[in-house]
């Protein structure tokens, strides 16, 4: 199975001279889809067709500059501590390039193999994208881990091969968001560059929160042979309800799209599957009977009035329901391995699959 991901390097130190050049190329990339130049190498020429719409130009945008995967090359630095990787980047009228160091986020691997890839302009220097393919081996799950996110702790996750205990992470993310709008509010009527500091600042450690918790959940399902259910964000932004229009609210101040988003991508670098399932009301839905006649006496517990469950875990609860509903999508071949190919409807009976589970200990 092929799987696809982005190296992002940064084009460290360019001579003053290479610098030029890139800028030059640049400019000229942007200058040709808006058919100002004509001026630039010619399989550059075919990239940028390829991955620009010219009829959708956006006039202040500056575009990057596409490469063609056979008109550049990328090699191991040796001998040297200050940069790991050169790249050979194609420059009209130069020949054979020009060679810049770059510094990759992630190290380049042999088997990596290189797509078409661009040079991104950014307030501090050149980045260098590189679009890599690569095998991946395809998972066989064993288990299911559900995902369940929320606001008190952005996500918690409750598996098959669990004991029946949820893992909670990034309990302190909304509390990291509250401070920083409380900065910002703070600073509103001091500076307006200051804000801008701090909502960059905010973004960086959020961005770095994400990435640590992605990682620990894939990491988690990697080691489980688990396949990944995630509660499905779409329907979020057109419930009228009560309940819709609060976790609009919270949908929009935490950043559940951005950590779905990256847990997806890692997942597929791994060959580990994700499913989505409906997460309606899951928090609000009692895991063991189907009611939704429930309380939370605080954000941390839930109280079920119809089948009596009192003081349960409220994230066990919401990462349960995830857990539940997935079975329905699988039902019918009764394999986990099988991407279902609709929707099931998500209906009471569909709760009453602890027994699917066998004995297994999500049973509480
Ligand atoms: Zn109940």
């Amino acid at each position: 199975m092929k799987a696809e991901k982005t190296i992002i390097c940064r084009i460290t130190e360019p001579t003053k001279r290479k610098k030029a050049l890139l800028i030059k190329e640049l400019s000229n990339a942007n200058g040709y889809i808006r058919g100002i130049t004509n001026d630039l190498y010619s399989a550059t020429k075919q990239a940028m067709d390829k991955y620009i719409q010219k009829d959708k130009i956006k006039e202040q945008h500056t575009y990057p500059l596409f490469l063609r995967n056979d008109t550049f090359r990328v090699e191991e630095a040796k001998n040297t501590k200050e940069f790991d990787y050169w790249a050979k980047i194609p420059i009209s009228n130069v020949y054979g390039g020009i060679w810049v160091p770059i510094k990759p986020h992630e190290p380049i691997k042999e088997e990596h193999e290189i797509k078409d890839s661009k040079v991104v302009w950014k307030p501090y220097g050149f980045e260098l994208h590189l679009s890599i393919s690569f095998e991946v081996k395809p998972q066989s799950p064993k288990n299911i881990l559900a995902i369940d996110l929320g606001e008190r702790v952005m996500a918690a996750t409750v598996s098959t091969a669990d004991n029946g205990n949820p893992s909670l992470y990034g309990r302190d993310v909304r509390g990291i968001r509250r401070h920083y709008a409380y900065l910002r509010k703070k600073l509103q009527e001091k500076s307006k560059s200051k804000v801008k500091e701090v909502k960059d600042k905010e973004s960086r450690i959020i961005e770095d929160r994400l990435h640590n918790i992605s990682r620990e959940i894939i990491e988690k399902a990697d080691k489980q042979d688990a396949l990944i259910v995630l509660g499905d964000l779409k329907g979020l932004g057109n419930k009228d309800t009560g309940k819709g229009a609060r976790i609009n609210r919270i949908a929009n101040t935490m950043p559940f799209h951005k950590l779905t988003k990256m847990i997806t991508y890692k997942a597929k670098e791994r060959g580990i599957r994700v499913i989505k399932v409906s997460e309606r009301l899951s928090s609000v839905t009692c895991h063991r009977c189907g009611s939704e006649n429930t309380d939370r006496p605080t954000q941390a517990r839930f109280d079920c009035n119809t089948c009596g469950l009192k003081n349960y875990n409220a994230d066990l609860n919401g990462a349960k329901n995830i857990l539940y509903r997935s079975l329905a999508y699988m039902a019918g071949d009764g394999a986990v391995v099988n991407q279902p190919k609709t929707k099931a409807s998500i209906t009471k009976q569909d709760y009453d699959t602890e027994k699917v589970l066998g004995n297994s200990s999500l049973n509480s």
